[in-house]
């Protein structure tokens, strides 16, 4: 398994609240990252594909340096940071022209002065030329490297800067686009492109269950953050990886609070932030911690995927710490189909992200969601199990009428919908309604996948509107 990292990777390096989350947001024309006044909101590190002219770059955001503090965090993020710019070909050491040059300014010069690569010092906050004039030559005497202006709220210089890191990664780690087609000096539009050829999972689940571990045994680098602080991932971090080449860009997002825990903005933030991944993927990966079941907070979460109409596999995490046979995971199983009856097509996982183990199966599983995700069944097919399952069990008859069911067609994909054309669309019973999506699910082999029928009293004839553009691919 290979991380997709070998494209020219540029690291955001510099203290605290210099604008380095705002500076990757305006590049990557998403709001991935949460923008924030507290010191340290970005707390790990975030990449991003991104183009300019027409060479591919990874952009890594990472958290604030602060060399001073002794708590973990900030020496977790302080190996964060160093593992970023490890990876980096060219550093961006951003500072702020408001600020001014501060003690810290200096202590991450001395450290970057001993690496040996390009770096760039950007001066943000750049918003006008007073403030260019003013504040901007303190930072001439920091360390031998070229400087940039830059206002990364107003998005002034950051073409220049672009120019610039072109031209010193031109010859030693350019790599040419393969597609052409790409729009210059667009991000946003190239952006898109690329992301035509991933499979995108949402890692969620509450605080503390192990999405971040998960995702770390996966992509077997320890790229994402570990506390067993609740609300550590605050911010949406994706990972790439690739796995017998196929790509899949995991979103891993914050551990949703209970409402009663959202008690500040942040979390409120992070809330916003797991809806806004569940909005960007196809399938969302339900994260539970084995020793705590299934809580009020698991089914909250759980509703949002229901809501959004995404493909669901529910991952039974940290089966180390009970000793599991193929009767105590059929058991568990049944509970959490008897407690979720609403995900009973939802492949369940049993893993462990400490030891690993089937910790590869959830790859099997989303290969097989995400392609049910897609699944165009025929009209032929469709309607000739309506003849059998019509006849296996009749359909009911509403206020002396017999309910008649004639046609069925699938309108959509991603999440399938079918349209049923009957005489009595608006009375259909529930039970006999969820009867024909079970069986549905099961004919065609829909596992993991959310349907939906719509049932209409006149004939459908050609339906050419498949819904690709409800997803943001
Ligand atoms: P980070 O901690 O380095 O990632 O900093 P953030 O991107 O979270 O930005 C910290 C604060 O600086 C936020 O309030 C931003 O709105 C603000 N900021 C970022 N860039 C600029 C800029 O170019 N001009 C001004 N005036 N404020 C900025
Ligand atoms: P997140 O908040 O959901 O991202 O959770 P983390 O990945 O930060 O993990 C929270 C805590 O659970 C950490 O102390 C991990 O070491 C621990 N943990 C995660 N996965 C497992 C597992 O499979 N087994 C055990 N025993 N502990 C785990």
């Amino acid at each position: 398994m290979i991380n997709d990292i070998n494209t020219p990777t540029i690291a955001l390096i510099g203290r605290s609240n210099v604008g380095k989350s705002t500076l990757f947001n305006w590049i990557a024309q998403h709001n991935f990252a949460i923008i924030n006044k507290t010191p340290n909101t970005t707390r790990d590190r975030n990449y991003k594909s991104v183009y300019f002219a027409d060479n591919k770059y990874t952009l890594i955001d990472t958290g604030g340096l602060c060399f001073n503090s002794k708590n973990l965090m900030n020496k977790n993020i302080i190996k964060q940071t160093y593992l970023a710019i490890n990876e980096a070909h060219l550093i961006l050491f951003i500072v702020d022209a408001k600020d001014g040059l501060l003690p810290q300014d200096i202590v991450i010069a001395n450290k970057l002065r001993k690496i040996n690569k390009h770096i760039i010092i950007t001066i943000n906050k750049c918003d006008s030329k007073k403030i260019i004039e003013q504040k901007t030559y303190q930072f001439y005497s920091l360390m031998k490297a070229p400087i940039y202006n830059i206002s990364a709220t107003q998005g002034l210089g950051i073409k220049s800067l672009f120019n610039k890191i072109e031209l010193l990664l031109n010859n030693s780690t350019k790599i040419k686009l393969d597609n052409n087609n790409y729009i210059k000096n667009n991000f946003f539009a190239a952006n898109k492109q690329i992301n035509t050829k991933k499979i995108k999972i949402a890692v969620i689940g509450k605080p503390n269950v192990g999405k971040s571990s998960f995702l770390n045994k996966l992509s077997n680098k320890n790229r994402h953050l570990i506390s067993n602080k609740p609300g550590t991932t605050r911010d949406m971090i994706d990972s790439l990886i690739t796995y017998k080449n196929k790509n899949y860009l995991f979103i891993d997002t914050a551990g949703i609070k209970k409402k009663r825990n959202i008690n500040n903005l942040i979390d409120k933030q992070s809330i916003t932030t797991t809806l806004k991944s569940l909005d960007r993927c196809m399938l969302a990966l339900l994260l539970i911690d084995i020793k705590k079941g299934i809580t009020d907070q698991d089914l909250k979460i759980a509703s949002f995927v229901q809501k959004k109409a995404k493909g669901m596999i529910i991952i039974v995490n940290k089966c180390d710490l009970i000793s599991l046979n193929k009767t105590s995971q059929n058991i568990y199983s049944k509970q959490i189909k008897a407690i979720m009856p609403f995900f009973y097509f939802a492949p369940i996982c049993f893993i462990s992200s400490l030891t690993g183990k089937n910790i590869f199966e959830t790859i099997k599983d989303i290969n097989i969601v995400f392609n049910n995700y897609f699944k165009k069944i025929s009209t032929s097919k469709l309607n000739n199990f309506l003849k059998i399952i019509t006849k296996i069990h009749k359909p009911p008859i509403i206020n002396g009428t017999q309910l008649k069911l004639s046609y069925i067609v699938q309108s959509s994909i991603a999440p399938p919908i079918f349209i049923i054309t009957c005489n009595q669309p608006k009375k259909i019973h529930f039970s006999y309604s969820r009867y024909i999506l079970n069986k549905l699910h099961k004919h065609f082999s829909f596992t993991g996948v959310p349907l939906k029928i719509i049932y209409k009293n006149k004939k459908i004839v050609k339906l050419n509107c498949y819904e690709y553009n409800k997803i943001k691919l």
